[in-house]
């Protein structure tokens, strides 16, 4: 691929040098130095053209995006990040929107200490491929299997923006800006991630919605769960943009991409978790409780029951 050595060239100029990187772009793979005494903690995710993001989404918004949903998965581990690779597949020729992805990605990777250590280029649809690597004390790793009945249920942030500019942008309206950011660029929770190692049990990240990913703690756990729908968070623009109550639940519980945490932590230890958020910078909210055996519920603030509007939904 002609230019494929100009763009790699033009990204390892850019890609800081750190002593935690022995080997970076260049040879014919990385050489990392581990902090001593930590365990290693690597993700990867795949954004697709016209699949993960609209075909019509800024290049660097892609890049962004592209760093962004595994740092979220980081996040949910309690990991320090520290490393990650591009892997690229560009339709044609096409070094602008391949300079603009590195632009993207770069401008997170800055703002949370990551370093770019390599990649690849090849040919082919617009496909971007990140593995994030990021380390943990040993054991400290928060996982899905670990909620335990009478933990509280916490949210981070607020959820349903995301969705709520899907929708919007599929019924042709225009996305407020405050919804379409979201959506664009989602801020990954590292530091409230890192902030609940010892303190919360079970954490993950929020990306194909509320319900579906904390059934995902709950199956990995063994143990059901009681949410009320009303207490989801939800921002100001999110109300003005979605009036219908049953229609922002449904964004909120079941819409996707909000990259949030959604984790449990026993109740005795809500000041706790609410100190960690503060000194974190992120707002948390208390969204119900784990119970054991494997029945779960949604209700309304009113306490009726509430089911989701989406099928598949095993738990709920
Ligand atoms: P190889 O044939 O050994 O895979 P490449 O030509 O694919 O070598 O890559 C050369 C170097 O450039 C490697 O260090 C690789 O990690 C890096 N690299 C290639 N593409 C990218 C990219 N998109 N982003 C960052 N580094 C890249
Ligand atoms: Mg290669």
């Amino acid at each position: 691929m002609s230019g494929e050595f100009d763009l790699i060239a033009r990204i390892r100029a850019r890609a800081p040098r750190r002593a935690d990187v022995v080997l970076g772009i260049g040879d014919d793979a990385a050489v990392l130095a581990v902090p001593h005494g930590r365990q290693l903690v690597v993700c990867t995710d795949t954004l697709n053209t016209g699949v993960h993001f609209p075909e019509d989404t800024a290049a660097e918004a892609i890049g962004w995006k592209a760093l962004a949903v595994n740092l979220s998965d980081l996040a949910a581990m309690g990991a320090v990040p520290a490393w990650c690779t591009l892997s690229l597949s560009l339709p044609r020729d096409e070094a602008g929107l391949a300079d603009a992805l590195v632009d993207g990605l770069l401008a997170l990777a800055a703002e949370h200490g990551v370093t770019l250590v390599g990649g690849d280029t090849t040919r082919g649809p617009l496909s971007v491929c990140v593995t994030a690597l990021g380390h943990v004390a040993p054991g400290g790793a928060l996982r899905r299997d670990a909620a335990r009945p009478g933990d509280s249920i916490w949210v981070s942030g607020t959820l349903g923006d995301a969705a709520a500019a899907l929708a919007l942008r599929s019924r042709g309206e225009t996305m407020p800006a405050a919804l379409r950011g979201r959506m664009d660029r989602p801020s990954p929770r590292l530091a409230l991630g890192q902030a609940l190692v010892g303190l919360a049990h079970a954490c993950i990240d929020v990306s194909d919605g509320l319900l579906a990913d904390l059934g995902h703690v709950l199956d990995a756990s063994g143990v059901g769960a009681e949410i009320d729908v009303d207490a989801l968070p939800a921002s100001a623009a999110l109300h003005a943009a979605v009036a219908d109550v049953d229609a922002r639940r449904a964004l909120q519980s079941s819409g996707g991409d909000d990259y949030e945490l959604c984790f449990t932590a026993p109740a005795a230890r809500e000041a706790l978790v609410r100190a960690a958020a503060a000194a974190a910078g992120v707002a948390v909210t208390r969204i119900g409780g784990i119970v054991a055996g494997r029945d779960s519920v949604c209700r309304t603030g009113a306490g009726e029951v509430w089911h989701p509007p989406r099928r598949g939904y095993a738990h709920f």
